[in-house]
């Protein structure tokens, strides 16, 4: 078919040149004589977004190079044991968080460019595990200081500061309320998404570092009070985490018996004193509680003669084995349509196909009750999010009948016996180094700041470590840097290798000649910059799929009684595959593209015995035209036409 007289009148929708360009760019000229600004390579470190966007910040990037083999151990460890160890300087439960962390590294993966984003959680489930498979410890911890630390609840924010202050030298007692550590990962997820074996060889392999002693059954405020703390010990942390489930703002719901919330009812059911549900189980909420909820429901079932789930919750009954378990009808409810739900897309379809009738844009309005003030149905109606709050739909109302209803619409702490740290929102306050504002020596980290993810309260409980240890050592809190992580760091991977710089001067970290005392052309901008997709070169990825985790999710007909766990981990040489996707955003991984393409022979491998990661490639200045095409070929963004510059 020809082109109409019409369109050949219309504008192109893609042009190579602007109108009024009609000299021929000689790229010959351009590239092989050199460019106008004189300048040469110079190797740039940045932070990858992956860690950028891990609240813990991870180096994902470096436990990933070793993974697939790039990265090389000292010659006495193992490549499995290496990448355990680079992963748990900053989170020391991969096993965890390779299952149920939601992975906001993956978010924020320059490979979303390119085809999807690297499969990072499943890589480091596979790190976890193979750690928990072969035992690996963590690496002898320094001299005690002397010093010790009372850390309230043993969560994933006080394990994490345990954990961080102990590598420092710091002992540390750790109270919790709960017989057992773990908090919400242990009462509030349930075990087929964080299987216990697991969970304790992970809070184990911690306390086995010494000198932390652990208090549980323990509840501060009640059973040992703050002045006894403030006179035991140097320093307090404060990890209790959010434990009181908010009841939903309707008439009705105030003091009705089988109203309940998500916190107390999975409590109870991790605890195995909740065997069974009622009949008709509606749960209002759309986050992550929630979905734990209903597929706990799902799967448990409901049977004649169990005692009522609110008796169970209140401490007054406990359930036993043995009663005929049949499925119980499920709801959930939510404010927002399905793809803006809090829940992750994969729990929403997970709980659909376990049977789970999902509500959408809807809002409750008021609890129905009946002639014994119990809650027979749920009045709802369709809504719409208007500046972040729901409004009804005239005329949609409708009724959902039901046995019991479950709030799970967010939490607070709980603070009886500890009304002074409330905030007046039921959280405590934090300032920037996670000091408690107003208190001496007293800290705070994890969800009683702002509840969110196990990783952020992993991350506080990084940072709010660092502050402790600065506290007890009498320094001035040290400003945290723009990129808030755990850095790949050269002058320690050069001691690691037994190639530490003759004479090196901390203040000269830009190097430009082959003299010793200087880091080889390496310039280290991680504190403060994060590399994005458009500073890689993306024609060197071809498109791989993601290689995916096998899953055990039960369909409806086969939900009841299936506790398996949930995912499966990732096979070596699969996982070695993915690891392989990761384009090594903002550090170089040997891929020898600057060496082969440099038309001047100026770029060239640094010698095999003075070569590690993050000084594999050199430049000879003398030789550099500065035509820039190393600069180009780099794939992974890490070099700059800077040197001249300086
Ligand atoms: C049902 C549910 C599912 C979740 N699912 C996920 C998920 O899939 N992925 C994810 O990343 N996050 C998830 N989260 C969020 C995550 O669990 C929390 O962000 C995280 O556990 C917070 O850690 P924390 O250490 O601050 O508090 P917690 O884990 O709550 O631990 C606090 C500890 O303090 C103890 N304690 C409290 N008060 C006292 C006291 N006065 N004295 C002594 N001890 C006390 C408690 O017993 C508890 O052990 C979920 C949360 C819930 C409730
Ligand atoms: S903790 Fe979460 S965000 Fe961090 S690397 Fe692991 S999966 Fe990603
Ligand atoms: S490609 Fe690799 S380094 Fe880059 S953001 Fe993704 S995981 Fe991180």
């Amino acid at each position: 078919m020809s082109t109409s007289a019409e369109d050949m009148k219309k504008s192109h929708t893609f042009r190579r040149f602007e109108d009024g360009e009609h000299e021929w760019n000689d790229l010959t000229k351009k590239i092989f004589v050199q460019d106008t600004s004189h300048k040469c390579p110079t190797y740039v470190h940045r932070t990858p977004p992956c860690q950028g966007s891990c609240p813990s910040g991870e180096d994902i990037r470096g436990w990933l190079q070793i993974v697939r083999g790039i990265e090389k151990p000292p010659a006495d460890v193992d490549k499995h044991e290496y990448a355990f160890l680079r992963s748990t300087t900053a989170n020391p439960f991969p096993s965890m968080m390779g299952r149920v962390c939601p992975a906001p590294c993956q978010e924020g993966c320059n490979r979303n460019v390119v085809d999807d984003f690297v499969g990072i959680n499943s890589v480091e489930q596979f790190i976890g595990d193979t750690a928990f498979e072969k035992g690996y410890k963590f690496q002898a911890p320094a001299a005690l200081s002397g010093k010790k630390v009372a850390i309230i609840g043993g969560g994933p924010a006080g394990m994490s500061a345990a954990y961080q202050l102990r590598k420092k030298g710091h002992a540390s007692t750790i109270f919790d309320a709960q017989e057992e550590l773990g908090g919400m990962m242990r009462y509030g997820i349930p075990g087929y998404r964080t299987p216990r074996d697991v969970l304790d060889h992970e809070i184990q392999r911690i306390l086995d570092m010494g000198d932390i002693e652990v208090r549980t059954g323990v509840r501060v405020g009640e059973d040992v009070s703050v002045e006894e703390l403030e006179k035991d010990y140097d320093a307090i942390i404060w990890a209790i985490g959010c434990w009181t489930g908010r009841g939903l703002p309707v008439p009705g719901w105030e003091g009705t018996p089988n109203c309940v919330t998500g916190v107390g009812m999975l409590e109870r059911f991790n605890q195995g004193k909740l065997k069974y549900v009622p009949e008709k189980v509606v749960c209002v909420g759309g986050g992550d509680t929630s979905i734990d909820v209903v597929s706990v429901s799902r799967r448990l079932g409901t049977a004649d003669g169990a005692a009522p789930m609110e008796d169970v919750i209140a401490g007054k009954a406990v359930h036993e084995d043995g009663l005929d378990r049949r499925p119980a009808t499920v709801t959930l409810t939510s404010l927002f349509p399905q793809d803006e739900m809090t829940a992750s897309e994969e729990e929403v379809e997970d709980a659909l196909r376990e049977g789970v009738d999902i509500k959408c844009s809807v809002m409750p309005l008021e609890v129905i009750l009946n002639d014994e003030g119990r809650a027979v149905a749920l009045k709802m109606a369709e809504c719409d999010m208007v500046d972040g709050r729901p409004v009804a739909r005239e005329g949609t109302e409708f009724e959902i009948e039901c046995d019991v209803i479950v709030a799970a619409i967010g939490q607070t702490g709980d603070l009886k016996g500890l009304e002074d740290f409330d905030n007046g929102r039921g959280l405590m306050d934090a300032d920037k180094f996670y000091c408690v504002p107003g208190r001496a020596k007293h800290f705070v980290a994890g969800d009683i700041v702002r509840p969110h993810l196990l990783t952020t309260a992993i991350g506080q409980g990084s940072v709010v470590a660092d502050t402790v240890d600065e506290f007890l050592n009498g320094k001035e809190f040290h400003k945290r840097p723009k990129v808030d992580v755990h850095h790949f760091n050269l002058m320690e991977k050069l001691h690691e290798a037994g190639l530490d710089p003759d004479d090196y001067q901390p203040d000269y970290v830009w190097g430009t000649s082959e003299q010793k005392f200087a880091i080889h052309n390496f310039d280290d901008r991680s504190e403060a910059e994060i590399i994005s997709a458009d500073h890689l070169f993306l024609g060197h990825f071809p498109e791989e799929p993601r290689n995916l985790r096998e899953t055990d999710v039960p369909d409806s007909d086969h939900v009841l009684g299936h506790f398996e766990e949930r995912v499966k981990g990732l096979e070596e040489e699969k996982a070695v595959a993915e690891a392989e996707r990761c384009m090594s955003c903002g550090l170089c991984f040997e891929c020898d593209n600057c060496v082969i393409y440099c038309p001047q022979d100026a770029v060239y491998r640094v010698p095999k015995n003075e070569s590690t990661t993050g000084r594999y490639v050199a430049t000879d200045y003398t030789r550099c035209i500065g035509c820039h095409i190393c600069a180009d070929v780099c794939p992974t963004g890490y070099i700059d036409m800077g040197m001249g510059d300086h």
